[in-house]
């Protein structure tokens, strides 16, 4: 058995681990590179082995573990993508709109000619994101999946919080077990229970764990009062809160604390709070269709969208970035993208950046080279659309809100396989973060573990 690290082997993004298991070749996860410009580039690179993949698992919806399948499938690739169902209905949601986003640029590039090549061309289409979808198989958690014929490769998924679906994947061939933890979620979360480890290999031969927060511990302190303190502080002085909120998950977790915070009466009952993302409003649909799945009670998840101002036409989202350029009131605006890369939130950061009454609030993770890391760093100005714009609302990261575990919590979630895995392997973080989760690992744990390179092939 062999497993190349074809991505998230030296950042975040770009998930994608390709197991060769002698007879059958299992790539877990086709995610999309963000961030930073040196790894964007790579998502225009030809596909190189994964073309030669018999399958596809995808450990969650999110875009780092599941943007890049439609341009696999542009290249030709035709074969069964296996995901929780959540993950299926999900990842449909994220796959059309990362289109329509590529579609978007392509056309932008070629109306104001900043692509280098005669034609920018999107990424992917619409089109082919649509054939992706058609290509998965819905395969329920806990269940043991066959790929292929008989003797072939053996799958079964293990929510583990994080996301609506999500799930850690354990791989076995000939008596050979890769566990892949995805992304790991919290065990106090807002909406998604704590992961689940009862359901993974007896021993493996190689653990991928993630490490986006493996040098960190999150705050005891929750979101809630600083969310509290931050909306009042702004409404004060006539401001709004601009949250760019990843559209899954995420704007979920802000409409359910925004909705106990004005229950409690912490934030006035009358504050205008706008869901201006399209994509937000299906997922927040989704998420309530599998309720089940969620650790927030029925009577909650009644009411989630109860008062909520939900823009729909861009015509209304333009209109509400004027109204918030111009006298400011106050409101609060949940917007996608979380990282500030793209989507409508990009309008309403224009409009109000300027204004030092306005807060823009960071609700998730950053990744190096985005707009919202540039945020957090305190940049005095940033560049949208080719036009730069200061920087002077009261710019927060809100703790507490992180959908991933922290370093004790990974470590407690390795710590439940019940014997030491032969190999582990520690991926999907930024060079520190990895390190520093791979020592802990060495030393608390005392088991073999290693970060590998971006492209590096390891034979089990
Ligand atoms: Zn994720």
């Amino acid at each position: 058995m062999n497993i190349s690290f074809l991505g998230a082997a030296d950042g975040v993004t770009g998930s994608r681990h390709l197991v060769d298991t002698g007879t059958q070749r299992i790539l877990l996860d086709c995610g999309l590179f963000q961030g930073w410009k040196l790894h964007r580039e790579r998502n225009w690179q030809p596909p190189g082995p994964l073309l030669q993949a018999d399958a596809v698992v995808l450990s969650h919806a999110h875009l780092d573990h599941s943007g890049w399948l439609p341009a696999l499938v542009a290249h030709g690739w035709r074969g069964p993508v296996f995901a929780s169902p959540a993950t299926c209905e999900l990842a449909a949601v994220l796959l059309l709109d990362s289109a329509h986003l590529q579609e978007e640029d392509a056309r932008r590039a070629n109306r104001y000619g900043t692509s280098r090549h005669d034609k920018a061309l999107p990424l992917y289409t619409r089109a082919d994101a649509q054939r992706a979808i058609a290509q998965f198989v819905p395969l329920t958690p806990g269940r043991v999946q066959r790929v292929g014929g008989a003797g072939g490769a053996t799958l079964k998924l293990t929510p583990v919080g994080h996301l609506l679906g999500a799930c850690a994947v354990t791989l076995s061939a000939a008596g050979r077990h890769v566990v892949f933890s995805g992304d790991v979620g919290r065990r106090h979360d807002l909406l998604m229970p704590p992961p689940q480890t009862a359901d993974l290999a007896e021993a493996a031969d190689a653990l991928i764990i993630e490490s986006t927060y493996g040098n960190r511990s999150h705050p005891a302190e929750d979101a809630t009062g600083q969310l509290a303190e931050i909306i009042r502080r702004t409404a004060a002085r006539g401001g709004s809160v601009l949250m760019p909120a990843f559209a899954v998950g995420r704007a979920q977790a802000l409409l359910l604390l925004v909705q106990r915070l004005k229950r409690q009466g912490t934030i006035p009952a009358s504050l205008a709070v706008y869901l201006d993302s399209p994509m937000a409003q299906q997922a927040t649909q989704l998420y309530l269709r599998h309720g089940a799945l969620l650790r927030v009670p029925k009577a909650e998840r009644a009411s989630l969208c109860d008062g909520l101002r939900q823009v729909t036409s861009v015509a209304q989202s333009t209109r509400l970035s004027a109204k918030l350029a111009g006298r400011g009131f106050p409101a609060l605006v949940i917007s996608a993208s979380g990282m500030a890369t793209g989507g409508r939130v990009l309008h309403h950061l224009k409009a109000m950046a300027p204004d030092p009454r306005h807060a823009i609030v960071l609700p998730g993770f950053q990744a190096g080279g985005t707009r919202g890391a540039r945020l957090v760093a305190g940049e005095s100005e940033i560049k949208i659309h080719g036009e730069w714009v200061p920087v002077r609302a009261e710019v927060v990261q809100l703790q507490g809100l992180s959908g991933h575990a922290d370093a004790n919590e990974l470590i407690d979630w390795a710590r439940q396989l019940r014997q030491p895995p032969r190999q582990t392997f520690v991926v999907h973080g930024e060079p520190d973060a990895a390190d520093t989760l791979r020592t802990r690992i060495q030393r608390d744990l005392g088991w073999a573990v290693r970060v590998p390179g971006f492209g590096e092939s390891v034979a089990l």
